[in-house]
């Protein structure tokens, strides 16, 4: 059996280009460059919580670090670095081979240095943390929203939470349709270039992990604002608009986790040039709302119809101890 050092200079052992010291030392050493803020973030996969324990290990690898730089993203950060802490129930050289593969693949594509780690026994559990650079005092933040702003979202909102759904028996779809959204669900990808292109335009900005309404609404909270969405703008891809009228179908829109676009605000001026920006990456950007002022003792977000009575939002998003 392969030790520990045999499978990290095997399989996490890469050519580093944003470091002084890469994988093999105590620590690394990363280059910063001068008028840039390190922007710095981490999330955790667990086994049988965020993934089933045969999930496929090269889309495992695409989706620990997607998910990361999705919070690049989300900051208007140049993704750089990562480091990559695993705990592994045994050396399985055929997961390590697929998983690495999946999460290198996505690490090239983003141009991002994987500069060290944590390799130990234990069950399946997958930490990464995502290191960025942003102009000093330019990173896009969740405290930064205005009364009078526009809100917008990146991609189709739901296709990964129809997927869960089908697969869960609460929806059904035909093998086509569920082909094209697990893809949302398994492969996302991640607006980083968007939230770069963002930087000065945008006012406020999150990424969609937890569900549209639940997301705005921590927006809302750090900027001290309210939101107001219209359901028929929530933009919707083909396969969720042939199945609008399930119930299943209006809650993954809005509380749906697991999408990965962005949602932000901007001022009205800026309009054309979002749209100049969303034409440029060939990513659909829609304006679903506006920001209001906060008021006491009423909801954060509020969905409406198209005659701008509002609806009752049957779940906040996803969250881990409710
Ligand atoms: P230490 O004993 O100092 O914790 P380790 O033996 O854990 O060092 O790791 C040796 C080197 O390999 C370090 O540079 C560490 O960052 C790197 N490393 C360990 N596991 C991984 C991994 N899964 N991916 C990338 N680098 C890793
Ligand atoms: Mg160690």
């Amino acid at each position: 059996m392969p030790s520990e050092f045999d499978l990290i200079a095997r399989y996490f052992t890469h050519p580093a280009r944003h470091t002084v010291l890469g994988v093999g030392d105590d620590a690394a050493l990363a280059r910063v460059r001068r008028g840039m803020e390190l922007v710095v973030s981490t999330d955790m996969l667990v086994g049988g919580r965020h993934f089933f324990h045969d999930a496929d290990p090269r889309l495992l690898g695409h989706k620990a670090l997607a998910v990361n730089l999705s919070d690049m993203a989300a900051m208007g950060a140049a993704p750089r670095w990562a480091t990559l802490s695993l705990a592994l129930p045994q050396a399985d050289a055929r997961w390590l081979r697929a998983f690495s593969a999946g999460f290198m693949r996505l690490a090239r594509l983003h141009d991002v240095d994987l500069i060290g780690g944590d390799t130990t026994r234990g069950p399946l559990n997958i930490c990464v943390q995502i290191m960025g650079e942003a102009p000093a005092g330019r990173a896009l933040r969740r405290d930064g929203a205005r009364v009078g702003d526009d809100i917008w979202v990146s991609g189709n909102m739901g296709d990964a939470a129809l997927a869960l759904a089908a697969l869960g028996g609460r929806i059904r779809l035909a093998p086509r349709e569920l082909a094209q959204v697990r893809r949302r669900l398994h492969v996302p990808a991640p607006r980083v270039a968007l939230g770069q292109a963002l930087r000065g335009l945008a006012h406020g900005a999150i990424d969609i992990s937890d569900g549209l309404v639940a997301d705005l609404g921590h927006i809302c909270e750090r900027s001290q604002v309210a939101a107001t969405i219209e359901l028929s703008r929530v933009p919707a891809s083909a396969v969720m608009r042939r199945h609008l009228d399930h119930p299943a179908a209006t809650a993954a829109r809005l509380a749906g986790g697991d999408d990965y676009e962005l949602c932000f605000t901007a001022a009205a001026r800026v309009r054309a040039r979002i749209e100049r920006v969303g034409m440029r990456l060939d990513l659909a950007l829609t304006r679903i709302g506006r920001i209001g002022a906060a008021q006491q003792g009423r909801a954060r977000v509020t969905v409406v119809d198209a005659h701008g009575r509002p609806l009752r939002v049957a779940s906040q998003g996803f969250d881990h101890f409710r």
